[in-house]
């Protein structure tokens, strides 16, 4: 999968993309990228990208001539040319209590979902290129974002600064407005980064363990995760929507606080147990919101009122 990331600040990128599992995904050839430097794409002397907002107001807005410029030569066509070869592209905001989307597409069904993470049904993929605008009036990104971007063939990420960017640009081009959350960054480089981390690490071969991506916060419900070969019990708990537990690692006991004994007898039934126990716990605390469309069990729901949740019927 490719990324292209259009900005006027190019030179941002080059930390981000020599640490980690970024580096190593794109020296592995998992997924590659192409930054743009919007600057690149201007006709005068100053070479410049913004202008005065119509109607007065404070600051500047990105110009839509060089973006426009930048998304065509990357080949991509304005939306409406676009959908006469790919499939319709957003599935209808209605039903998306975080306004998550819970596939990019048409045709996959988010009815009773309500945002929750769930994984994008392989017949209603559909692959090709999504221009994305990093906005903070955009649709919340979540892991179901990230998820429904995996299947596309490549991600154009358009980073706003100053005021933003001229509104014609998302009607014309964007397939999709992004907020990575509800507060105002400076500029969209930061989301960008954010969005490609995400999706990233979720492409398949990126992480040496396919199991890390789904043993983890807002990840995919228990049940869609294959028993341990050889009948040994899974020691993990898919999270369904919950946030993930604790970890601790050696030594076992650090400035007078010790590991949870349960993790160290090697009983993983009891572990799995434990673990379940300790993501509702963590769930409850610091996300109830996120209870209201988790995949809950009878015993979870148990525990979860022993912890002393109220449901709000
Ligand atoms: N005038 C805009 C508003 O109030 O909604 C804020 C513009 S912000 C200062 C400049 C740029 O930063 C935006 O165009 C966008 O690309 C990026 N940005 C800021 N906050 C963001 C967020 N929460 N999510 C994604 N992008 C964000």
């Amino acid at each position: 999968m490719r990324f292209e990331i259009i900005t006027i600040f190019p030179e941002f990128f080059s930390g981000f993309f020599d640490h980690g599992v970024v580096r190593r995904a794109l020296k592995e050839g998992l997924v590659s990228v192409g930054v743009r430097d919007l600057r690149d794409f201007t006709h005068d002397r100053h070479r410049t990208v913004d202008d005065r907002p119509f109607g007065g107001g404070e600051g500047m807005v990105l110009k839509p001539e060089p973006l426009a410029e930048a998304l065509e030569s990357l080949g991509i066509a304005a939306k409406a040319a676009r959908e006469a070869s790919l499939s319709p592209i957003l599935a209808p905001e209605s039903g998306d209590k975080d306004g998550t989307p819970s596939s990019l597409t048409e045709g996959a069904s988010n009815s009773g979902t309500d945002g929750a993470p769930i994984s994008v049904d392989a017949d209603a993929r559909q692959t090709g290129t999504r221009v994305i605008l990093l906005s903070p009036q955009g649709r919340r990104f979540t892991q179901a974002t990230a998820r429904a971007l995996i299947s596309q063939e490549q991600v154009v990420l358009i980073c706003g600064r100053y005021e933003g960017v001229d509104e014609r640009i998302n009607t014309l081009y964007c397939d999709l407005e992004i907020s990575i959350g509800d507060y105002v960054l400076s500029g969209g480089e930061l989301a960008a980064a954010v969005v490609m981390d995400a999706v990233t690490r979720l492409v398949p071969g990126v992480l040496g363990n396919e199991a890390s991506s789904e043993f983890e916060s807002f990840g995919i419900a228990d049940s869609s995760i294959s028993a341990d070969e050889a009948g040994i019990p899974r020691s993990q708990h898919g999270s369904g929507g919950l946030l993930d537990y604790p970890h601790f690692t050696r030594p076992a006991e650090f400035k007078g606080l010790g590991a949870p004994q349960v993790l160290l007898n090697g009983d993983h039934r009891q572990i799995r147990r434990w673990r379940r126990e300790q993501q509702l716990r963590k769930t409850l605390a610091n996300r109830p919101d996120l209870l209201e469309r988790a995949e809950l069990s009878d015993e979870d729901r148990r525990m979860l009122v022993d912890l002393g949740w109220r449901t709000a019927s």
